[in-house]
């Protein structure tokens, strides 16, 4: 065996996000991750407690959970994690990298914590951003309305962790799906089937008093 084989790190990806519900958004910035850096993984990880969503009502844990799976099942190199929902509490990436070390010792992995740039662009009111930007790469999707060039105004030291992802934009939030169900329009191509009838079967984002 060669040095370089010795010391090939896997490259693990890891897509966080609230999924309220997942959408098609969420997938193409995991899948394009997932081909252009050459990941041997993508795990999506639902928030236990968000947060920079105090204020917002989200919904449970286990629906979004839920939601997820449904989403990710067909794709056989994407997996689901329950790390933040079971750990409860606030959810801070940077503890979800240091307690994803006890599976994937640092020496024999390279994280990939998977983002959309609005995200990224928040990264300084985030738990520990510097300690973050050691432990993982922080990868940056484009999303509409956020520009690629507002990255140079990070901190150095957190900028040389981002790597930025070029891919085919799509202007879908879960804040907008929510209000679609809401005021009854239709969701279809913005989020998969399944992910869609469990949003109608179990009445989630439809005003009350319906
Ligand atoms: P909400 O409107 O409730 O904030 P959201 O659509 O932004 O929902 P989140 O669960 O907040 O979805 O996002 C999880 C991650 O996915 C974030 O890093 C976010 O930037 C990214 N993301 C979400 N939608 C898109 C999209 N359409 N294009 C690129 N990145 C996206
Ligand atoms: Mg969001």
């Amino acid at each position: 065996m060669t040095d370089a084989h010795v010391l090939k790190k896997r490259r693990i990806g890891i897509m966080g996000g609230t999924f309220d519900p997942i959408h098609f958004g969420h997938l193409v910035v995991a899948e394009e991750a997932y081909s252009a850096l050459r990941l041997e993984e993508v795990f999506f990880v639902p928030t236990g407690s968000p947060p920079h969503k105090a204020k917002t009502r989200v919904s449970m844990p286990e629906d979004r959970y839920t939601m997820t799976l449904l989403a990710t099942l067909d794709n056989p190199h994407f997996r689901l994690s329950r790390i933040e929902i079971d750990r409860g509490g606030s959810s801070h990436t940077v503890d979800t990298i240091r307690e994803m070390h006890h599976w994937y010792p640092p020496a024999s992995v390279e994280f990939f914590f998977i983002t959309g740039m609005d995200a990224v662009l928040d990264i300084l009111s985030w738990k520990e951003p510097f300690a973050l930007s050691r432990i993982c790469r922080i990868v940056a999707a484009g999303r509409p309305g956020y520009s690629t060039s507002a990255l140079d105004d990070l901190p150095p030291e957190i900028r040389e962790a981002i790597v930025p992802l070029e891919i085919p934009l799509l202007a879908i939030s879960s804040t907008e799906i929510r209000e679609r169900v809401a005021t009854e329009r239709s969701i279809r191509y913005l989020v998969p089937w399944p992910v869609e009838h469990f949003i109608h079967k179990k009445a989630l984002y439809f005003r009350h008093g319906r």
